[in-house]
């Protein structure tokens, strides 16, 4: 008899359970000559926690010189965050970072009141490129306040019954990240491994499934790259199901509340704000810096 035939009961009996994950469809975006799943931000759902952009790119092949090819280019009023689980990217920021990002590290820059940055390929990598930039909206306490760089070679570890964690951002499972957070957050890289895993949630937060690779199964269905699942706040734990094992992003904060604009690279509270800003990056004003780099400035949009 197939499986099938026998379906889990599903919301018989108690009904006293959390509700159920809303799965979420990425959308297909460019950047930079590259095709990335894009899961925030989205209409309906703006932000999870303080985490307002979420990109999935790759795996996909690097020819000599491809992969991340991003001239410099403005940002205010997030935090970038990324990480590789395969490639190397070039950083090179306003404030004089330069520094390659390698699979398993965390880079995380703080835009504050603004900086730029670019992103490019080494030059000397060859093979698979595979990862994700998010940013997190910082506060209205922290937003104006100096631009920032940190890049974590090491990051704390957890071995779970039935998964390996990588704390990128945040607590999870006894373990904290170093890193900086100017609200209360989590990022865990999660390696599941065939089989179902129960994860422990912080309650007050709201979370975010991000699956990077493999078929995660959440309440019976499937969820693979290019889907996200949003779980709200009030759920203690989530069962995490991966048949053939699934490398999955966990993403989660409390809800933010304040009111945000994105627009292009800036995170702002009003038009006028961002549109000063794309003025500012235009005009070469000091408030974005210089990123020492051959190559291209990245223009404002046309709108
Ligand atoms: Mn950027």
């Amino acid at each position: 008899m197939d499986v099938q035939d026998t379906p889990p009961q599903k919301g018989t009996g108690s009904d006293v359970g959390p509700p159920a994950a809303e799965l979420m469809e990425a959308r297909l975006s460019d950047v930079g000559g590259m095709t990335v799943r894009r899961s925030l931000p989205k209409a309906r759902r703006r932000t999870v926690g303080a985490w307002c952009f979420v990109d999935h790119f790759g795996p996909l092949a690097v020819e000599p010189d491809g992969g991340i090819d991003i001239g410099p280019h403005p940002h205010t009023g997030l935090s970038t965050v990324t990480y590789l689980l395969d490639g190397q990217v070039l950083h090179r920021d306003s404030l004089g970072s330069e520094q390659v990002i390698r699979p398993g590290q965390l880079n995380l820059m703080t835009a504050g009141n603004g900086l730029s940055h670019a992103e490019e390929p080494t030059g000397r990598y060859r093979g698979q490129l595979h990862g994700v930039q998010l940013w997190v909206a910082q506060p209205e306490q922290t937003r104006h306040g100096a631009p920032a760089f940190e890049h974590h070679e090491e990051l704390p570890r957890v071995e779970l019954p039935g998964a390996d964690a990588t704390v990128l951002v945040g607590s999870f499972a006894g373990a904290t990240s170093s890193a900086r957070a100017d609200t209360a957050l989590l990022g865990v890289s999660l390696d599941l491994r065939p089989g179902a895993t129960e994860v422990a949630l912080e309650a007050s937060y709201e979370h975010l499934l991000v699956v990077l690779d493999g078929v995660l199964v959440l309440d019976d269905q499937p969820v693979e790259p290019g889907r996200s699942a949003y779980l709200g706040p009030g759920r203690d734990q989530v069962l995490l199901t991966a048949p053939d094992g699934a490398r999955v992003l966990l993403l989660g904060g409390e809800p933010f509340e304040e009111r945000i604009v994105m627009w292009w690279n800036f995170v702002g509270r009003s038009r006028e704000e961002v549109a000063e800003a794309g003025r500012q990056w235009t005009a070469a004003d000091d408030r974005f810096g210089r990123v020492v780099t051959s190559a291209a400035r990245i223009p404002l949009p046309v709108t």
